[in-house]
């Protein structure tokens, strides 16, 4: 009899961590290696939020605090969801966990039953499947294609509702697409869902704040106020004021929801570390002025990317609205021969063999539904995004037909 439970036999664990693993692990045997597969900001915390968490802990706020998250933070989520977001909240309809993963993982604990059905739009950020899995429920991945720029149409979601399905989940800016939805786009989403009063959603805005361009991040509980009852609008700090290790994230939605994803915490991580929460509130009530200069940066990181894989024979990229990612193309590299022999019939030979021959790391399209594609992170130095171009494009050009 196996020790490990059946709920896990489908379940994979992350590939983003696994490819950060690997980088780190030639890393260390001294391989030159340039790792583009993380998932954040490579800007610290702002000064005035490490600030806030030195003065909580010597304000001795290092014990147990309530399990929904410290009254103060929920009060600044409800006041940052009105101000920026348009959304009405009170703090019981809010809940904070250890990181929006936490935050995503406590809700559908909290609502999926046994085959319950979830629809994930493809490609996704790797944790919502599993997630549905442990949960023993059963994701339905609708592709958003290319061509539109890996966003799911209307009939796309009409098509695969079913009476069996529990949630929609929206992630807008995406990771890994870094597409995000217009406001006119949601509210054609939001036109079918209405149709199906069954089916709640959850909006993963996490990424909001990185947008380029002039882009507007919208909710969809805002943009569709109808819906409003059945959303859950979940966010965090990590990404938005790179703290990314202090996990903090949270949910706002509907109180019987919230309750009931509260009580998963109460019985697993009891809740957000305590003077986390306290810069939390800090975080979230002072100005972000550190926000454009960063997003100036990421940007003409995005652009120089962008450009140079787009001059490389067998690689085509989609310029993205946000986030820090870039979804290319190799569909023109499958098929093709590496130097010695080997061919590259998959996302994963051609990152496989990019990390082998070239040390760089990025993850393949097939860990986030969608082939043949990679996920780039340019959250890293300028210098080392033009070198691993230059290596991308030598791997490249080895290639043979
Ligand atoms: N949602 C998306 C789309 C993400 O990319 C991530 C992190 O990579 C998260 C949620 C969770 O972030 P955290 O748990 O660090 O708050």
């Amino acid at each position: 009899m196996s020790m490990i439970a059946d709920r896990l036999l489908a379940v994979k664990p992350s590939a983003t961590l696994a490819v950060t693993t690997k980088a780190k692990e030639l890393k260390a045997q001294g391989v030159d290696v340039i790792d583009l597969g993380v998932g954040e900001p490579d800007f610290p915390t702002p000064q005035h939020i490490c600030d806030e968490a030195k003065a909580a802990l010597d304000r001795g706020e290092t014990k147990y605090v309530a399990v929904a998250g410290t009254p103060a933070l929920r009060k600044a989520i409800c006041d940052k969801l009105k101000r920026e977001n348009n959304l009405d909240y009170t703090p019981d309809e809010i809940t904070v966990n250890c990181g929006g993963k936490g935050t995503l993982f406590n809700i559908i604990m909290a609502t999926v039953n046994p085959k319950d059905e979830v629809i994930i739009p493809a490609p996704y950020w790797v944790s919502y499947p599993d997630m549905v899995r442990i949960a023993e429920g059963t994701p339905v991945f609708v592709v958003g294609k290319e061509e539109t720029g890996f966003k799911i149409t209307p009939e796309d979601l009409e098509k695969a509702i079913t009476p069996k399905t529990k949630w929609f989940i929206i992630n807008s800016p995406s990771n890994p697409s870094g597409a995000a939805y217009t406001p006119d786009e949601l509210r054609a989403l939001a036109d079918v869902l209405k149709r199906h009063p069954h089916v709640w959603i959850i909006s993963d805005e996490i990424y909001e704040h990185i947008v380029y361009d002039n882009f507007k991040s919208a909710s969809i509980a805002a943009v569709a106020p109808e819906l409003k009852d059945r959303t859950l609008t979940v966010n965090g700090l990590a990404k938005s004021f790179s703290m990314t290790g202090w996990r903090v994230g949270y949910a706002a939605g509907p109180a019987e929801v919230i309750k009931a994803a509260n009580k998963i915490q109460s019985q697993s991580t009891s809740h957000a570390v305590s003077f986390c929460q306290s810069a939390g509130v800090i975080a979230l009530n002072s100005p972000m002025d550190f926000l454009k200069e960063r997003n100036d940066i990421f940007k003409q990181r995005r652009d120089m990317v962008v450009e140079k894989l787009n001059a490389i024979a067998g690689i085509t990229c989609r310029v993205p609205e946000g986030a820090f990612y870039l979804y290319p193309s190799i569909a023109g590299c499958i098929g093709k021969k590496t130097p010695d022999g080997k061919e590259i019939k998959t996302d994963t030979d051609f990152v496989t063999y990019l990390l082998e021959t070239q040390g760089v790391a990025v993850v393949p399209g097939v860990a986030f539904g969608l082939s043949p594609y990679f996920r780039l992170s340019y959250a890293t130095a300028t210098e080392l995004l033009e070198k691993a171009c230059e290596r991308i494009k030598v791997f490249c050009s080895s290639l043979t037909a």
